[in-house]
C-alpha cells in the first residue's frame, strides 16, 4: 500500500468545495454520473481506433447501487478506467492550469466564491460533501491490474492492488450525515432525471421492490434493476419535441452550470452535409475566458458518438465563450484528431455554425433587448476581438458589438447612432481611452457636445487597436476625437477667419515648445479647457505607444503629439500679448503639459511642471 498526499491545490479545491456548496450536494452525483459518460465515450472512441482495444468486449454502461443499512453509495462503470500511476495524476494532483488560476481569484469569501465555482466544473471531488470515505476501484482498458485509491478527503490518499474483472471504475461513498438520504431509491432516481437525463449511455438503478400484503406488512424483497435516464441524445430529437426546460437541463448538466443559459441554437442541417449543433450562451461569462490556456466548449461528435472535447478549432477562438455540440454525419468515425484541423467537413460545418449564431444573435438583439444586454454584458469583449480577427464575418459583428455614447443611455450600436446623426454630420465619432468616468469629462468633447454632435465612448482595452482598423460603418467614416483630422464637422468659417489672428501666437508657441510637439494648431473641437493634444492621422495614439511599450516593444519611435489651443480660451488671448519669453514658455508648457494629464499620458518631467505652476501662481499673487 502506497500513501500519498493531495498537491496543495487539491486540498484548497476539497476545502472550498466542501464549504461553498453544500446547499447544492447533490451535484456530487451529477459529477460522477458524467465522468464515467467521459469515461465511456473515451474507451468508444478506442474501440473504433485502436486496434488492440477493438476486439474488447465492451457493454457501455453506468450502475448505481445503495445499501441503506451499511450508508453506502456506488457508481460503476465499464469505461476507460485508470491505472495506478492515473488514478495519483487524476484524483490527487490538478493538472490543469486553468484551475489552478481559478483558485488564485478566490476571494475567501464564501459567498463571491460560490458564485465562481459555480462557472467551475467542481468533478470528482465533491463527493466529500456527502461521505467520509470514498474508495475509487479501478482498472484499465487493455491492462490486468486494478488499484484501489481510498481517502477520507483531508490530508491524502492510499493507493492498493484491487479486483475488478473488467475494465472501469467502481466509485464507493461511504455516506456521512450530509450524505445519508442519497441511499435511497427515490432520490437517485430524481437527481439523474434532472441532471443526467440525457447521458448518452444507460444508467441503471439497483434497488429492491418490496411487496406488501393485504395488513400493510412487508410480503417479498425482489432485487429489481432499472434503467432511470432517458439515453437518447437530446439533440437528436425533433425541436418541435422538446420544451425550453429540456434544453435548459440538458445545458445545466453538459455544461456544469447551476443558471440557465442566456440563450440556445439548435440546427438539424439535411442537404449536402448532414450534421447536428446545439450551441449553447452561458448566463456568465466562463471563468478562463480571457486565459490562453482556456477549455474549448465545444465537443464533437460523429453519429452521436463523442470524439473529442480538446479541440479550440471547432469555433474561432472569439466565439470560446460558447456551450455544446456538433454532430456531424458525414465524418468518418475513426477520424484522427490530428487531421480534424485540415477536415473540409469539419470547416464547413465551423463555417455554417459561425455564421448562424451571428444571425441568432442580431435576432436576439432585435426581439429581446434584455437578454441582449445581458450578453453584451458578459461578451461584449470577445465580439470585438472578432472584428479584429474575423474578417469574412466583420459586417455582421459590427452590428453585434455595442458601445456607451455621450448622448444615449446605456448601450448602443453602429446602426442606432447612424440613425442619430445630424442632418449634415459627415462621421462617426468615438473616444477611447481606459477609463469611462475620465472619457466623459475629456476636453476632446466639448465642442462635439456643444454642437449635439453624438461620440462613441470606447473605454476598452482592445478598442484602441481595434477599432481603428475598421475605417468605416455602412459607407460612414469612423473618427477618432483625438485624431487631427476629426474637426470636420465642427469647423465654421468664423473658427477659419480666427486661425489667421492666430497664426503670430501658433508660430512663436511651435518655438518655444521645440521638439516637445509635432505641431501646434488652433483647434474647433475646445468650449471650456484652454487646450488638448491630437495624433496625426497616421501615427498610433499616445495610449497606443504606452501600450506597445508595456509588451515589450520598446524599440517604438517617439511619436509626439499635436497640441491644440483653444482660440476663445482666457489664456490663450491673453498669452498674445505676453511680451515676457519666460511668461510665456511657462504658459505655453503648462498648456501642453496640463492637456498630457488629462489625457492620462504621465509626465516625463514632473517637477519642471510644478515649478513652472509655482512661478504662476507666485505672479498671480
Ligand atoms: P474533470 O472531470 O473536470 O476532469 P474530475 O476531478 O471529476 O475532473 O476528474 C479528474 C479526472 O479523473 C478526469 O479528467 C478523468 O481523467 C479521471 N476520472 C474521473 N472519474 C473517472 C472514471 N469514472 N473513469 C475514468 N477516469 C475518471
Amino acid at each position: 500500500m502506497a500513501t500519498h498526499e493531495f498537491q496543495t491545490e487539491v486540498s484548497q479545491l476539497l476545502h472550498l468545495i466542501i464549504h461553498s456548496l453544500y446547499s447544492h450536494k447533490e451535484i456530487f452525483l451529477r459529477e460522477l454520473v458524467s465522468n464515467s459518460s467521459d469515461a465511456l465515450d473515451k474507451l468508444k472512441y478506442l474501440t473504433m481506433t485502436d486496434d488492440s482495444l477493438k476486439s474488447l468486449d465492451f457493454d457501455p454502461r453506468v450502475d448505481i447501487e445503495f445499501d441503506d443499512k451499511a450508508k453506502t453509495l456506488t457508481v460503476r462503470d465499464t469505461g476507460i478506467g485508470m491505472n495506478e500511476e492515473d488514478l495519483v495524476e487524476n484524483l490527487g494532483t490538478i493538472a490543469r492550469s486553468g484551475t489552478k488560476s481559478f483558485l488564485g481569484r478566490l476571494t475567501g469569501d464564501t459567498k463571491k466564491d460560490s458564485n465562481l465555482i459555480g462557472q467551475f466544473g467542481v468533478g470528482f471531488y465533491s463527493s466529500f460533501m456527502v461521505a467520509d470515505r470514498v474508495e475509487v476501484t479501478s482498472r484499465r482498458a487493455g491492462e490486468e491490474k486494478a488499484w484501489t485509491w481510498t481517502s477520507d478527503g483531508t490530508g491524502g490518499f492510499e493507493i492498493s492492488p484491487g479486483e475488478r474483472e473488467s475494465q472501469g471504475t467502481t466509485v464507493v461513498l461511504h455516506l456521512n450525515d450530509e450524505g445519508n438520504e442519497y441511499a435511497s431509491r427515490w432520490q437517485i432516481e430524481s437527481v439523474i432525471k434532472k441532471y443526467s437525463n440525457h447521458i448518452a449511455f444507460p444508467i441503471y438503478l439497483h434497488y429492491e421492490k418490496v411487496e406488501y400484503d393485504d395488513k400493510g406488512k412487508e410480503k417479498d424483497r425482489t432485487p429489481t434493476v432499472d434503467q432511470v435516464n432517458s439515453a437518447s441524445a437530446l439533440w437528436k430529437r425533433s425541436k418541435s419535441e422538446l420544451t425550453e426546460e429540456e434544453y435548459h437541463e440538458f445545458y445545466k448538466t453538459f455544461g456544469h452550470d447551476t443558471e440557465d443559459p442566456l440563450h440556445y441554437i439548435h440546427t438539424q442541417a439535411e442537404g449536402t452535409l448532414e450534421y447536428t449543433t446545439l450551441f449553447y450562451i452561458p448566463g456568465k461569462a466562463p471563468f478562463d475566458l480571457y486565459q490562453v490556456d482556456y477549455r474549448p466548449g465545444v465537443k464533437l461528435y460523429v453519429k452521436r458518438v463523442f470524439i473529442t472535447d480538446d479541440d479550440k478549432d471547432l469555433l474561432p477562438a472569439y466565439l470560446r465563450f460558447v456551450r455544446g455540440i456538433i454532430d456531424s454525419e458525414d465524418l468518418p468515425l475513426n477520424v484522427s484528431r490530428e487531421i480534424l484541423q485540415q477536415n473540409r467537413v469539419l470547416a464547413k460545418i465551423k463555417e455554417s455554425s459561425v455564421k448562424k449564431i451571428l444571425n441568432e444573435l442580431a435576432k436576439l438583439a432585435n426581439e429581446n433587448e434584455e437578454t441582449y444586454t445581458a450578453f453584451i454584458e458578459q461578451y461584449n469583449r470577445p465580439l470585438k476581438e472578432g472584428l479584429y480577427g474575423d474578417f469574412a464575418n466583420r459586417e455582421s459583428l459590427m452590428d453585434l458589438v455595442r458601445f456607451k455614447s455621450t448622448t444615449a443611455d446605456g448601450w448602443t450600436s453602429f446602426e442606432a447612432y447612424k440613425e442619430r446623426m445630424l442632418p449634415d454630420q459627415k462621421n462617426i465619432y468615438y473616444i477611447t481611452g481606459d477609463n469611462e468616468e475620465a472619457l466623459r469629462k475629456s476636453p476632446l468633447l466639448e465642442a462635439y457636445r456643444k454642437r449635439d454632435i453624438e461620440v462613441l465612448i470606447m473605454a476598452d482595452e482592445v478598442d484602441e487597436l481595434i477599432i481603428p482598423t475598421l475605417h468605416t460603418y455602412k459607407e460612414v467614416e469612423l473618427k477618432a476625437v483625438n485624431r487631427a483630422d476629426a474637426g470636420e464637422d465642427l469647423e465654421k468659417e468664423a473658427d477659419k477667419k480666427q486661425g489667421k489672428e492666430l497664426e503670430p501666437l501658433v508660430d512663436r508657441m511651435k518655438e518655444m515648445l521645440g521638439d516637445r510637439v509635432k505641431d501646434v494648431k488652433v483647434s474647433v473641437r475646445l468650449d471650456d479647457s484652454p487646450s488638448c493634444i491630437v495624433v496625426d492621422e497616421s501615427d498610433p495614439t499616445l495610449k497606443m505607444q504606452q501600450m506597445m511599450k508595456a509588451l515589450g516593444q520598446v524599440e517604438m519611435p517617439d511619436v509626439k503629439p499635436i497640441l491644440e489651443i483653444n482660440p476663445d480660451h482666457r489664456i490663450v488671448t491673453a498669452m498674445q500679448e505676453m511680451e515676457d519669453d519666460d511668461q510665456f514658455a511657462d504658459a505655453a508648457f503648462l498648456l501642453l503639459d496640463q492637456a498630457l494629464l488629462v489625457d492620462g499620458v504621465p509626465l516625463k518631467d514632473a517637477a519642471a511642471f510644478v515649478q513652472r505652476i509655482n512661478r504662476v501662481m507666485e505672479r498671480g499673487l
